[in-house]
Order: C-alpha cells, then sequence, then structure tokens
C-alpha cells in the first residue's frame, strides 16, 4: 500500500468524523469531494486492490430501494455487501462511502459492492471501476435543465457499455424499450425482469410515455398492457421489435401498489439470482425489508401515521400518487421546491397525473414552489363538483405540523416531497419510528 493513500484514508476518516462530530451533514458527499480535490483516482486505485464484485444500479428512479433491497437480499443469504447508503451517487458520494468502509490498510471486509451511480455519470464511473454487474432500472425525462432529454442519456449509457467488462452480468428492465434497445448492442450475459400481465391495479397515465416510436424503424409501438409511463408490454409492429422474455413472472409483496417500487423489488430478485440466490429464497429474505427513507415509507410520530413517497418527475410523482387510491388517502401534503438537487425548472409538474388529488377531502400545499403547485393544481380541480380543501403555506416545517394535525390514526397522512423537501421533513422526523411497509 502506498504511503500517499494511507494518508489519504486516514485524513478521509478525519474528515468524516468531522462531519459527524461537529454536525456538517452526514459526511455523506464532503470528504469524498476533498479527497478526489488531491486525488482524482482514488476510486480506481482503492477498488483494483480488493477481492471484491461490483455492483453498478442506475436508472432515473428506483436506484436507493433497488440497491437497499439488493444488500439486504444478499445479506439475508450470508453474503457481506455495503451500499453507499447515503444515496450520494456522484463520485463524491461514492469516494465518502468507501472512505467509510475502507481499513486505514485500504483493505475492504466485504465480497460486494453496491453503488447506485447517477445516470448521467455511468459510463465515467465505469472507467474507474469496472463492475461485475449493472442494473439498468428505467429511463425517464428527469431535470431537464440537469439531464437534458433523455437520448444524451442514452448515449452515455452506450458508452458505459463498452466500457463493460465481457464477462459481466447486465440486468434490464424489460418493460422499457429503450433499455432493450441499448442492451440488444452488448455482448454480456443479460437477465431481464418485467412486470407480468394482467396487473389491474397499476393503471398508467398513458400520456406520459417518454418513448413513443421504435428507435430501430420509427413506428409507433404498440402495448398489449401499459404499467407506468412507456413501461409495458410493447412491441413494434413493423419491425416486430418486441419485449424480451423475463423470468420472473409474479409480483413481490413487500411493497405498497405503485408500480415503480415492483420494478425494483423484480430487478433486486434477478440481480441475486445471478449470486445463487433462487427467486423463492430471495423473497423470503426480503421479510422485515425496511424501505430507504421516504421511498414508500411509513413512519410513526407521536400517535400520528405518515407515509413518505418522494416524487422528482413527472412519472414518481404520478406513481406515487396511485398509492393514494389503493390506501384510500383522504389527507395529502405535496411539497415542491426547486432546490439545485431538484432541479431549478418545475414545468414538470404540468406532466404530472393529478385525477388521484381529486379524491381527496384535504390537501397542504408548501415548498419554496407551492404557488406553482397550487396553480397546477388549480388547473386539474376546476371542474370537480366537491373539490378538496387546499391550504397553502411555503413553510415546509410549519406546512407539516399543519397537516400532521388534521390527520389521525384511521386518516393517515401521505406526504409527497421533491427530495430536498424530503430531507427536511427527514430532519423532523428524528427519532419517529420507521414502520415495515
Ligand atoms: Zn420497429
Amino acid at each position: 500500500m502506498r504511503t500517499l493513500d494511507f494518508i489519504l484514508i486516514v485524513f478521509g476518516k478525519f474528515l468524516h468524523f468531522l462531519c459527524s462530530y461537529a454536525r456538517l451533514g452526514s459526511g455523506s458527499s464532503f470528504p469524498g469531494r476533498m479527497l478526489l480535490v488531491i486525488d482524482s483516482q482514488i476510486i480506481k486505485r482503492w477498488l483494483s486492490k480488493q477481492d471484491i464484485k461490483v455492483i453498478v444500479v442506475t436508472g432515473t428512479n428506483g436506484k436507493t430501494t433497488t440497491a437497499k433491497l439488493l444488500e439486504h437480499i444478499l445479506k439475508n443469504n450470508n453474503i457481506s455487501c455495503f451500499r453507499n447508503s447515503s444515496g450520494a451517487n456522484l463520485f463524491s458520494g461514492i469516494a465518502s462511502c468507501l472512505i467509510k468502509e475502507i481499513s486505514v490498510f485500504g483493505l475492504l471486509k466485504e465480497k460486494v459492492a453496491i453503488f447506485e451511480i447517477d445516470e448521467n455519470v455511468v459510463d465515467s464511473f465505469i472507467k474507474q471501476a469496472p463492475p461485475s454487474m449493472v442494473i439498468f432500472l428505467n429511463l425517464f425525462r428527469d431535470q431537464l435543465d440537469r439531464y437534458g432529454e433523455i437520448d444524451r442519456i442514452i448515449k452515455r449509457w452506450e458508452k458505459a457499455l463498452y466500457l463493460i467488462p465481457f464477462d459481466s452480468v447486465l440486468v434490464g428492465n424489460a418493460d422499457d424499450p429503450q433499455i432493450v434497445h441499448l442492451l440488444q448492442k452488448a455482448k454480456n450475459s443479460i437477465s431481464y425482469f418485467g412486470l407480468p400481465e394482467n396487473q389491474e391495479s397499476l393503471k398508467p397515465e398513458k400520456n406520459l410515455a417518454d418513448i413513443v416510436y421504435c428507435p430501430s424503424c420509427i413506428t409507433r409501438f404498440e402495448y398489449k398492457e401499459r404499467f407506468c409511463g412507456h413501461l409495458g408490454l410493447w412491441e413494434c409492429p413493423k419491425c416486430r421489435f418486441s419485449r424480451p422474455n423475463v423470468f420472473i413472472k409474479e409480483l413481490v409483496d413487500v411493497f405498497q401498489a405503485d408500480s415503480l417500487h415492483q420494478y425494483n423489488a423484480l430487478a433486486a430478485l434477478c440481480a441475486s439470482e445471478k449470486f445463487g440466490i433462487c427467486s423463492k429464497q430471495a423473497r423470503h429474505s426480503l421479510q422485515g425489508f425496511k424501505p430507504a427513507f421516504g421511498r414508500g415509507e411509513i413512519v410513526r410520530y407521536r400517535k400520528k401515521k405518515a407515509h413518505l413517497l418522494l416524487a422528482k418527475n413527472p412519472i414518481s410523482f404520478t406513481d406515487s400518487l396511485k398509492t393514494l387510491s389503493s390506501e384510500k388517502a383522504k389527507v395529502v401534503f405535496l411539497i415542491l421546491n426547486n432546490h439545485c438537487q431538484d432541479g431549478k425548472d418545475v414545468s414538470w409538474i404540468w406532466d404530472v397525473d393529478f385525477s388521484e388529488v381529486l379524491k381527496m377531502e384535504k390537501i397542504v400545499i408548501s415548498g419554496n414552489c407551492a404557488k406553482e403547485l397550487r396553480l397546477r393544481l388549480s388547473y386539474s380541480l376546476h371542474q370537480n363538483t366537491a373539490p378538496p380543501i387546499i391550504y397553502t403555506e411555503k413553510r415546509v416545517k410549519k406546512a407539516l405540523k399543519f397537516a400532521l394535525s388534521i390527520s389521525s390514526e384511521e386518516q393517515p397522512l401521505f406526504i409527497i416531497p421533491t427530495y430536498t423537501a424530503l430531507l427536511e421533513i427527514n430532519k423532523y422526523f428524528k427519532g419517529a419510528d420507521h414502520l415495515c411497509t
């Protein structure tokens, strides 16, 4: 081990300690960012010296949950692993995670490292850390001011594909035609996951499709069933490019009814099979799984119950709203922020299907873009004969207190926040009971 690495690891661990001791945040990004300024190759060097399998999880929605599900299954089957659990999925987050996990002698004791990676940096990450497995979850329009259109991400993923070692396994969402089209170009072994047919409970908003035309012959796709945006049982009527077969054919019973979480669970089952864990065994080991904070989680706080459903783009927002009808919700708390991590442009709210919100009795709106959200809702609500009562309060903490006060044990609160709003909620719920779903 080089002396420089020893010094860097000790310094990184010191920064991490400083962050928690001085309450300068969780240390999920800062120590890594500092070390990467000194030496941009630490991730590559530190990982190359280990006898460890690297798994990359990427996609627009569900990275954190999928990584956590996979970690849960592997650990319950005695396969030691770790992941970037803070959800910081850029280089600084990965470096910070390694600082935490690695010993001062530069060794990692686990056999598997699960990294959720931002879809926009996958190619650069794979260049540094060749993975044994890459999980492609889905691709939707998200934070257009930051990522641009999805064609841009697909180009990056194509680049990434050529950097993945040939003996690595690819796990892909069969219901997303763009992912199937991309993975067709790979020479690796591919495992596909997808939702089973006849899912009455998963009603999609048909206008939300980001992909409409076959990328091979530019003909409109035909769908036998659609589950979420452009995800579904698709086929091109002209060139017969169609959804590949999937191995796992049953839904997973650990989550509420929204389809994105089902995809996450199926992806984790599909990946764990490559570790010799059969689907039945993996399903069994999911018992007692607690969702990552805000991702379909239920919190009990001072005799009140709140469901937390993170929403960051039209698809995840619409998908979270589907949960409202399946859970017969009456009180919903919507928070829209447009800080850096959320994306500055909030025009995407006009693509959200708010029809489920029409059935609510009370709606509380908050966030620094509460006004924009209220305006958007007014367009959905104007034809409703018995519109819900709407309260607007820009300050999240004050609005949360109020929303909790009008909820009850029988009518729990459903909170749908954007990312930075979720962090504020997280602070408020510190010390609360986090329940299994
Ligand atoms: Zn076609």
